[in-house]
């Protein structure tokens, strides 16, 4: 159990951060959070605008209070009510495939697809024991697919998953962190959102914090970890500031952490130079419809624009911006009603990833494929937003990436940065150290790690 009298600074509020100051703040460390911006949540966090809760990115929650988000509360003696989850099941999610709207998966045939062969590789992967998904952990995911069925259709479906769990195409994408995060997500049936929009989960991290007497400093940026005698003794803020602690905690990229906030000098060479050749994930493009009415009772649509996935990921790659765009949207204020006014609609398409910075024809395209789902959703509209990857990085960082360091077959399972660093008492946590699965479970999954390896 951790001792009263330690003190720890978590740089950095974003999941991974807010969920290992939750955790050891519970266990009686003293924690101080020290977040650069006016906002908590890093990635996942939401604003207000004409009384819409609009989340930076496009957020839906793989295993919602089910799986690492939930278990982050219950290891700090929270129940499954601290927060409130809808599920984006009821009514059955749609899939539009090239304009043709179908439930997902039942659904499928319809589409021409051999719904037979989905189910049998679904089954496959569910069913699949951890040592066999361990031994596909540095496949691609292409390769252990193309094994599977010769049907486009259903090539193309597992590619879009990939596309949205990890942002990273089929012919790179891990299979083994593929199965076990698809595994995980059929068997919880608890994909979600949570009330209060996707801000309430870091927040409900940060309640503990401040419950159990620790303290979140906004508008707090870092600018160096203070290390002597190779032990982190604390960190100095941009205004001069110097914190003392006992250990330090950084949710910041392993890039800024290691080379900018601590320095290289204080780590073996090849360690740093690791550190510079990652691999990380790119952006999104998100454009997000705040409309004057109701226009649908859909929770959640996936939209396949393109009939072949690895040319519509070459096109991507090749700077190119397709002409109907893969689309993750879902209907925030139907999963959420707060998050918009009484009568009114917020529903947010999300395309990953998204490379070219032409963003006047990404917006086009984005639009251009909501349209095939919703067809007159212009008329509707009191306001749209978009957020670029350069929005992003400007905000939190991170390069601006939806995941952070990339679930490739080189970097994910025993060969990810590891949490521990080799400075005493200097820990990284976040999507980009240790653990696995989506996006803000894998941040969860490197927060609940950690918290294992702090004694
Ligand atoms: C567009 C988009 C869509 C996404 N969709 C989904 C989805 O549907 N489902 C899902 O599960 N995940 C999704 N993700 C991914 C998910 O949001 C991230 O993987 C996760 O939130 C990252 O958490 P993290 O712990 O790495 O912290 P980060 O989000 O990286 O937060 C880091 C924090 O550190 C702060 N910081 C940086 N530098 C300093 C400094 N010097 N001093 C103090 N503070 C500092 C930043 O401001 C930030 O708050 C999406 C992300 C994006 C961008």
């Amino acid at each position: 159990m951790g001792n009263a009298q330690q003190s720890v600074i978590v740089i950095g509020s974003g999941i991974g951060g807010s969920a290992i100051a939750a955790m050891l703040s519970h266990r009686g460390y003293k924690v101080t959070v020290l977040e650069k911006l006016n906002l908590i949540g890093g990635r996942c966090c939401s604003r207000e605008r004409e009384g819409f809760i609009i989340d930076l990115g496009v957020h839906t929650f793989s295993q919602s209070g089910a799986g690492p988000l939930g278990e982050v509360l219950r290891q700090c003696g929270r129940g499954d009510d601290a927060i409130a989850w809808t599920y984006t099941k009821n009514p059955t999610q749609k899939l539009n495939y090239l304009g043709k709207t179908v439930e997902f998966p039942k659904g499928i045939a319809k589409l021409g697809a051999n719904a037979d062969e989905y189910m049998g590789i679904m089954t496959k992967i569910v069913t699949m024991p951890l040592d066999e998904i361990e031994k596909l952990r540095h496949v691609g995911l292409a390769e252990w697919l193309r094994r599977q069925t010769k049907d486009q259709i259903i090539y193309n479906i597992f590619a879009y998953i990939s596309e949205l769990y990890f942002i990273v195409p089929p012919r790179r994408a891990s299979a083994g962190e593929f199965i076990r995060s698809m595994q995980e997500q059929a068997l919880k049936r608890a994909s979600g959102y949570p009330t209060g929009g996707c801000k309430a989960i870091p927040q409900s991290y940060l309640d503990v914090v401040r419950d159990n007497g620790g303290t979140v400093e906004k508008n707090a940026p870092v600018r160096k970890i203070l290390i002597e005698n190779n032990a982190a003794t604390g960190v100095e803020l941009t205004s001069g500031e110097v914190i003392k602690a006992d250990m330090v905690i950084s949710n910041v990229d392993p890039g800024m952490t290691i080379l900018k906030l601590a320095g290289e000098q204080y780590f073996p060479s090849d360690y740093a130079e690791n550190v510079r050749a990652f691999t990380y994930t790119p952006g999104a493009f998100i454009l997000k419809f705040a409309l004057k009415e109701k226009i649908t009772d859909e929770k959640f649509v996936m939209l396949i624009g393109h009939p072949n996935a690895d040319e519509y990921l070459d096109m991507i790659e090749n700077d190119l911006v397709p002409e109907k765009v893969n689309l993750m949207i879902p209907v925030i204020s139907n999963l959420d009603p707060t998050t918009a006014p009484e009568g009114k609609q917020l529903i947010i398409a999300g395309s990953f990833p998204a490379i070219k910075p032409d963003w006047d024809a990404w917006e086009k395209a984005v639009l251009n494929s909501v349209k095939m789902v919703f067809p007159d959703i212009e008329k509707h509209i009191q306001f749209t937003e978009s957020t670029t990857p350069e929005e992003v990085e400007k905000l939190v960082g991170e390069g601006g990436g939806v995941i952070g360091l990339a679930q490739n077959t080189e970097q994910v399972g025993s060969k990810r940065i590891s949490q521990k660093t080799s400075v005493k008492n200097l820990y990284l946590v976040g999507s980009e150290a240790g653990g696995w699965g989506i996006g803000t479970e894998l941040a969860a999954n490197s927060a609940l790690e950690l918290n294992k390896m702090i004694p």
